[in-house]
């Protein structure tokens, strides 16, 4: 017997016809003699229309009434899910975030997860329940309802996988695994058997969406094994095929000389360029312009400062598409008077497109390969950003498909 956390998306909860197969596999679980709490995401669409509603009234909706609504799809989700697992004969029980709790800090719409009390969760588990928790929120200190960030239950899942020390968190999607790109996008995308950690980190922080990146942190920070594998399969076939199904993160690097060089293509869409112009060159410019965009909660990703010309620089960085209308405000508001800039300017229709894998690590000429890809495609890169593991480059919008399509290729991704 063991402790397993599933964790159920938008698309495996989006009808009440989903929702049953979902009850019949958690209960195959559970005669199979696990312990099995469940976490699952809204509605497919839910979170989208809540929040839609809020901006017919806002454009800019209150962050703290903006988790108040946002947290309402997963409340209706773990209801109908107990509801589900009650009408075929199981104990069950849910519970949102602040009844567990699940305690966070108060940054609404993207709070971090602080800690999960296990004691109720536990009791009833122990009592043959089956424990179905709200994914995507939590409480602050001042008893505050929060969200955890678009994509956040898978968060909330392996958080929760961490806390009760459970033997394995899956996450149920609508893919049948880690591809070596978004198969929306690439249609003879490879799904991947395993994914290392390391990568896994990466793909997520540039935009694979599959998985949460804070998910991922909490699955390396607790070594928290993690499988992503398909709900939409017969909810009754065997249980050992479906347990050995989909993507493991693995923790070890795989040791195989023959390993890919690359593992996959990440690409996020939503990204925003800013460019504060002719800035005095001089100590302590970078922390003054990224200091007050920080402070507002903003995540800065590429920064390039350019070649000063008689004293004067340009300071270019790129932010998430929805956070620019706010990081324009801050730097208009007070930064570009204090700093002397001339002006500023922004480009909202650019994305990122990354290339990843360990095994970059000991390649050289990846880089130019990406480069000269890119080159005979015609597409201009207007930003670069590299790490070990990683290099990505920032292109107009309109190329991201295009790009990411002849990198799968050029890379020998594709399925045999
Ligand atoms: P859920 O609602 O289950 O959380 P998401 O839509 O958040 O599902 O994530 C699953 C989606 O992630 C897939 O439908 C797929 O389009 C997308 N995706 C992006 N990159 C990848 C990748 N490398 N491998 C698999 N799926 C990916
Ligand atoms: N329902 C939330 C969202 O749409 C959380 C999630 O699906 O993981 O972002
Ligand atoms: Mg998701």
């Amino acid at each position: 017997m063991a402790l397993i956390v599933h964790k159920y998306g938008g698309t495996s909860m989006g009808s009440t016809e989903r929702i049953k197969n979902v009850a019949k596999r958690v209960a195959k679980w559970h005669d199979a003699g696990h312990q099995i709490v469940v976490v699952p995401s809204a509605m497919s669409g839910e979170t989208n229309r809540i929040i839609g509603l809020a901006k017919e009234i806002m454009a800019q909706p209150d962050p703290r009434e903006l988790d108040m609504i946002a947290s309402t799809g997963e409340q209706v989700s773990v209801g109908l899910l107990s509801m589900a697992l009650q009408a075929i004969g199981k104990q069950a029980v849910s519970y949102a975030g602040w009844q567990v709790p699940i305690k966070t800090d108060s940054a609404y719409t993207k709070a971090r997860i602080e800690s999960i009390d296990d004691a109720k969760v536990k009791a009833d588990l122990d009592a043959g329940k089956i424990v179905v928790i709200t994914g995507f929120q939590g409480v602050d200190e001042k008893g505050n309802i929060t969200t955890l960030g678009r994509g956040g239950s898978d968060t909330s899942a392996v958080a929760i996988a961490a806390a009760l020390k459970a033997q394995e968190c899956l996450i149920y999607t609508d893919v049948d695994g880690v591809y070596t790109t978004d198969p929306r996008v690439v249609s003879d995308a490879r799904r991947l058997n395993t994914v290392t950690f390391e990568e896994m980190l990466e793909m997520a922080s540039l935009g694979s969406k599959v998985l949460q990146i804070r998910s991922v942190e909490f699955a390396g920070n607790y070594r928290m094994p993690t499988r992503v594998l398909s709900s939409l399969t017969d909810p009754l076939m065997p249980l050992e095929e479906e347990a050995n199904s989909g993507t493991l993160i693995s923790f070890e690097e795989d040791t195989n000389m023959e390993q890919a060089t690359i593992t996959g293509i990440a690409f996020s869409r939503d990204e925003a360029k800013i460019t504060v112009l002719g800035v005095p060159d001089k100590p302590g410019i970078a922390y003054q312009i990224l200091g007050p965009v920080a402070d507002a909660n903003i995540e800065v990703d590429m920064i390039i400062q350019n070649q000063s010309v008689e004293g004067k620089t340009d300071f270019t960085f790129t932010v998430p598409r929805g956070e620019y209308a706010k990081a324009m405000a801050v730097l208009e508001g007070s930064v570009k008077a204090h700093i002397g800039a001339a002006s500023i300017v922004g480009d909202t229709k650019v994305s990122k497109v990354s290339v990843v894998g360990v095994g970059m690590r000991s390649h050289v000429g990846i880089a130019s390969q990406m480069f000269r890809t890119l080159s005979e495609e015609g597409i201009n890169i207007l930003m670069i950003s590299t790490s070990e593991i990683k290099i990505s480059v920032l292109i107009d919008e309109k190329y991201m498909e295009l790009a990411v399509r002849s990198l799968h290729k050029a890379f020998g991704l594709e399925s045999a």
